[in-house]
């Protein structure tokens, strides 16, 4: 039987001299077991040379190395990325690498599947497996990097990239091991990416708003309205819905202020249900009540399913309400839309053949 053991990658930066001090070697291993663990092609201790044999083998006992294994990968006409990784007990979860003008975003997930239930989404379908730990979800990251470095993207030269935790499961539901991510990310001696580089999105649960504000890590934050009265709230988006909109927007403004940037406010569009101009009009005002701006998202519609985004022309419609109204807008462009890069799909299609697979 295989043994699990911690991930190595869930350490925080303050616990490596700790470690290396424990197994009686000078503070400066730290630093360079630290700059191994960053390397995206650093798959086994062995090829941390410059660690002593005994290190290595001490660090083998306690740790392991790797989290993840890759077991799908696909490339969307766009140049979107999507991948499936497999975790050692076999649960999987997604990562997207979205190709931006400069820099490549890192669409990344922290939960098996999620708890939230919300409607437009492929991941809530199955419920909330488990959380990620902060390893498994570092390790995202660097199996993006390995891939960009092996098949670079024209444009995207260097190693700077955004992280976006929009991917599977709701982050604040997660703290724990996100905070550990963001610090892991953001710290100078390690990763050092910039707090601006880094986006939070949430379907704003009170809970979870309440512990970003007391962590104040100074990320950007989305929040998901998922509707435009808290009744259409709660139908869209019914565990995060409890949370009424006047409380999850007075939290996310305040997270705005203290982190000194406005605050995203996501809306889905989807043709027939969430495209109406009173939703709009109403939204104007619940915009105009904290530093806000607003990403209108057209829906990337699910397998076997009939919801669908709007016409272009009634998505742009919407967006003039809302500038017309003095907020900023952008309409998202969907990316990934023949490799189902939305949230959960590509999980949900493999569980789906896995399951046709076992029932003949
Ligand atoms: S949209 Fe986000 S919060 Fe809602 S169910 Fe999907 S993963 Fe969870």
């Amino acid at each position: 039987m295989t043994i699990v053991k911690p991930l190595i990658r869930s350490l925080v930066p303050e616990e490596f001299s700790s470690l290396v001090e424990e197994f009686g070697q000078p503070a400066f291993r730290a630093d360079q077991l630290v700059k191994w663990l960053h390397q995206p092609r650093v798959r086994q201790w062995d090829q941390m040379t410059n660690l002593s044999l005994g290190l290595r083998q001490s660090l083998a006992e306690r740790y392991n190395l790797e989290g993840l294994t890759g077991v799908e990968r696909l490339v969307s006409n766009d140049g979107t990325r999507k991948f499936l990784f497999q975790l050692r007990d076999g649960n999987t979860v997604e990562s997207v690498i979205i190709p931006m003008s400069e820099h490549p975003t890192f669409c990344i997930s922290c939960q098996v599947g999620c708890a939230m239930a919300c409607r437009y989404c492929a991941t809530a379908r199955g419920g909330l497996v488990r959380n990620l730990v902060a390893g498994e979800v570092i390790e995202q990251i660097l199996h993006l990097l390995a891939d960009l470095e092996s098949t670079p993207h024209p444009g995207m030269g260097n190693r700077s990239f955004n992280v976006v935790f929009m991917g599977m499961g709701e982050p604040l539901d997660n703290w724990q091991e996100v905070e550990k991510c963001l610090k892991i990310l953001m710290d100078n001696q390690g990763w050092s990416v910039s707090r601006r580089r880094i986006q939070i999105s949430t379907s704003g649960p009170r809970a979870g708003l309440e512990k970003l504000i007391s962590a104040d890590p100074g990320v950007g934050l989305t929040l998901s309205l998922g509707g435009s009265n808290d009744q259409e709230r709660k139908r869209i988006m019914p565990v995060p819905g409890r949370t009424t909109l006047a409380e999850a927007l007075e939290l996310s403004a305040i997270y705005g202020r203290q982190s000194g940037r406005r605050v995203t406010l996501a809306w889905v569009l989807i043709a027939g249900s969430t495209d109406h101009p009173e939703q709009a009009r109403r939204i104007v005002k619940l915009a105009r009540t904290g530093p806000f701006k607003i990403n209108l998202i057209p829906m990337n519609p699910l397998e076997g399913e009939l919801e669908a985004a709007p016409a272009q022309e009634v998505a742009l419609g919407f967006q003039k309400i809302l500038m017309d109204g003095g907020i900023d807008t952008f309409i998202r462009a969907s990316g990934g839309l023949d490799i189902a890069a939305a949230c959960g799909q590509l999980r949900r299609k493999r569980e789906k053949k896995n399951g046709e697979r076992s029932s003949k």
